[in-house]
């Protein structure tokens, strides 16, 4: 949230994708099929579970109830109210596996997101999901990628050693320095 802040201030227009973007595009719908062994299934995510408005619970995939445990928990962004099921339902369960955060668990916990107006977080994910979004970020791969694999593997220049913005600025610039003068080395003359 801080660095889309921060590009906001500036008026730079970044795409920053978040951690599950690849899971919302369908392009990327069958990315495991590669991975050997057992493919485990999706762990339950909220949309499993059903409200049941009359008794203002949760119901799992096993048809056990989620009691309200707190109400405005604040986890980074968000502020969520936390449902929970009993321990005895989830020992005994055939779908802990599925279902819970660890083996250890002793029970599921549910977060659900209250309603709350769209942040930074949201128009992100909405401008990374768009065709152009998905266009731009794809372009990605092929031109800054390699450049940062570069500088940072080969190069090992993977560290600033200085501090404050200005400094900062300098040392990546003679980073991109060498990385051009490499590429020059290699492909010929600028022209
Ligand atoms: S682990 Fe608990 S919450 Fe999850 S499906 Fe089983 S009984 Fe329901």
């Amino acid at each position: 949230m801080e660095s889309l802040t921060f590009c906001q201030t500036e008026g730079v227009d970044a795409y920053i994708p978040d951690i599950q973007f690849r899971k919302r595009d369908e392009r990327f719908a069958d990315r495991d099929r590669f991975k050997g062994g057992r493919q485990k299934e999706a762990p339950f995510s909220l949309t499993d579970f059903m409200f049941d408005p009359d008794r203002q619970r949760y119901l799992c995939p096993q048809g056990r109830e989620l009691t309200l445990h707190a109400r405005s928990q604040r986890n980074r962004y968000r502020i969520y109210d936390v449902y929970h099921a009993r321990p005895q339902d989830c020992a005994a369960c055939p779908l802990r596996e599925r279902c819970l955060s660890k083996p250890s668990a002793s029970r599921r916990y549910l977060s659900v997101p209250t309603t709350q107006p769209p942040n930074l977080l949201d128009e992100m994910k909405a401008k990374i999901d768009s065709p152009q979004g998905k266009k731009i970020y794809a372009r990605r791969l092929a031109m800054v990628e390699p450049v940062f694999a570069n500088i940072c593997v080969h190069k090992h220049m993977n560290r600033f050693t200085l501090r404050s913005k200005a400094k900062v600025d300098v040392q990546w610039r003679l980073y991109a320095l060498v990385h051009n003068i490499g590429k020059i080395c290699v492909f010929g003359t600028l022209n």
